[in-house]
């Protein structure tokens, strides 16, 4: 008879930490439930539902291989209405004296189930969620009496606090960061390492159909299907990247080029979020390998790389737990246009975007310079409502979490809660694109052109943007010289640019451009 109920939720798929690390099969009954609101709630990109599926459905099944008596309930029972009800069901039919899980990282996960559970005749334990680098202490240490929180302060104190990185106190290599390294573009002849695919076994292939039945109409397509979903899995994708693509990662990390989705990024957004893989497991691999092949990987990659799973991915989830509902609601720029369809593949004459979003149709994964210089650049330009961005990204990733989006979406990409996160807004007009990405090659706009039909639609938006914001950006230290070079133009000239703008960011939001 089982003396612990242990809950999974289904981005704690993990037996490294938690309460799993330690459990033996003689005493632990496990519960894991798919919510119905996952396939018929807020939209999903199909291959993030499937990856959810099949990655938990794949838990429980290792899980009953290794003798755990496993509770599970598919979203097509009765009670897995949602996480509460399926609970208090349990509840019922198990009277379990308490269950056990560690703290949800997404807000609006805890309270309603330990209601549920309490009203059932139960109790919820939660344990501090342990699938983290850095613990809340560490973070509110460290923002307390600070007047501005910036990722690259953390991160050191991340890097102090754990070592990573650090010799004698001080860090490898005498810089705490190499990011100027790390903005080229790759050679037409470079061929970056094919994505490690992993093949649809049986399981997941029946996820995928029951997917693809349940929501024939979802956005995105499930098929092809090549996200890792088992821990297995998960560690292959891990030591791939860390083997192939590690060494690249830092030069080529703000490149963009059609056809190459993932160019040297890791793809390991998906395992990390689900549980599979441990963010310190990620940075030990990467730091092993550096090690072991000294001459192999350069210091801009290697540190770049655990920049963004040690700085970038601790930060944001604290950013989350400590104003994740603030940033929620944010609009500090008072953007209120509606999301242009093209965002939801409704042809358009901006290459940069139309082929990103075609891209995201297939994989569900752009990488982050696209997320941020195109998806988000353009909806930021085009002055759409950042509630509107968050909820179009958080249906169309395959990554995509609560805790995740909030921050990057709203915080990061949409300047929302005006300057916040970053010291200044990601936006961008054609020179950018044009120099960080192909795609200009192909589009019906010249990046060069500064007026006439010809011009690209982004650097008018552009203008147009610093135009509309100018009072607020003035004082801005990294915006007040583009502020003054908008307001030395000829004024004839600046009417004329916003003029333009305005049209064409009318028609874009029209489905017309
Ligand atoms: P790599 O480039 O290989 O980076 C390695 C890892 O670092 C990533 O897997 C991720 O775990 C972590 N990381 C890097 N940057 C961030 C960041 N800003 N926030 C959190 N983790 C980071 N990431 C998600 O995991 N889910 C999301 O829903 C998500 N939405 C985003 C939306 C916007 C608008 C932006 C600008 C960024 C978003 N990110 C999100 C962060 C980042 O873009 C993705 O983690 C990354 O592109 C995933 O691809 P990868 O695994 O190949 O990453």
């Amino acid at each position: 008879m089982p003396h612990a109920t242990v809950l999974v939720l289904r981005d704690q798929l993990t037996r490294q930490v938690g309460p799993l690390a330690d459990a033996t099969p003689e005493r632990t009954r496990v519960v894991m439930i798919e919510p119905r609101a996952l396939l018929h709630g807020a939209p999903h990109h199909a291959q993030k539902l499937v990856a959810t599926l099949s990655a938990m459905r794949h838990f429980a099944a290792e899980l009953r291989g290794d003798g755990f008596d496993v509770a599970y309930l598919r979203h097509d029972a009765d009670e897995a209405e949602d996480l509460g009800t399926a609970l208090a069901a349990h509840v019922r039919a198990f009277d379990p004296p308490e269950i056990t899980a560690m703290r949800p990282t997404d807000h609006g996960v805890a309270g309603p189930v330990e209601r549920a559970v309490q009203q059932a005749g139960s109790t919820m334990r939660w344990l501090p969620n342990a699938s983290w680098i850095t613990d809340d202490a560490l973070y509110d240490a460290w923002a307390e009496g600070r007047k501005t929180l910036r990722m690259e302060g953390f991160y050191r104190e991340v890097r102090r606090a754990t070592g990573i990185l650090m010799e004698e106190g001080q860090p490898v290599g005498g810089r705490w960061n190499y990011d100027a390294e790390n903005r080229q573009r790759p050679p037409p002849d470079a061929t970056p390492p094919p994505f490690p695919s992993f093949e649809e076994d049986e399981l997941t292939r029946e996820v995928r159909r029951e997917v693809e039945a349940a929501m024939p109409d979802r956005w995105g397509d499930a098929d092809p299907f090549r996200w890792p979903v088992t821990r297995a899995d998960a560690l292959r994708a891990l030591d791939a990247f860390v083997t192939e693509r590690l060494a690249r990662f830092g030069d080529y990390q703000d490149a963009m080029v059609e056809g190459e989705p993932t160019l040297w990024h890791s793809g390991l957004s998906v395992p990390l979020n689900l549980g599979l893989l441990h963010p310190r497991e990620v940075v030990d691999a990467a730091l092993a390998h550096a090690d072991e092949h000294p001459s192999e990987v350069p210091l801009n990659a290697l540190e770049g790389f655990v920049r963004q799973i040690a700085g970038w991915r601790e930060f944001v989830r604290h950013a989350y737990r400590t104003r994740g509902e603030e940033l929620r609601r944010a609009n500090a720029l008072e953007a209120d246009g509606p999301l242009p369809p093209a965002y939801w593949g409704a042809p358009t004459e901006l290459r940069c975007l139309g082929a990103t979003i075609e891209q995201l149709g297939r994989h569900g994964y752009t990488h982050h310079i696209q997320r941020l210089m195109v998806l988000g650049n353009v909806a930021q330009l085009a002055g759409t409502d950042p509630a509107q961005v968050l909820d179009w990204f958080t249906a169309s990733h395959v990554d995509a979490l609560d805790w995740v989006m909030v921050p990057n979406v709203m915080g990061m990409s949409q300047y929302a809660d005006g300057g916040g996160m970053t010291s200044k807004p990601y936006v961008s007009g054609a020179a950018y694109l044009n120099r960080m990405s192909d795609h200009c090659g192909s589009c019906r706009f010249d990046p060069k052109a500064k007026s006439g039909p010809e011009a690209c639609p982004l650097t008018s938006w552009y203008w147009s943007f610093i135009d509309r914001h100018q009072e607020r950006f003035a004082s801005n230290p990294r915006m007040r010289m583009i502020v003054a070079a908008w307001r030395k133009r000829d004024p004839d000239d600046r009417a004329r640019i916003v003029g333009r703008a305005a049209l064409d960011r009318e028609a874009f939001r029209d489905g017309q451009l």
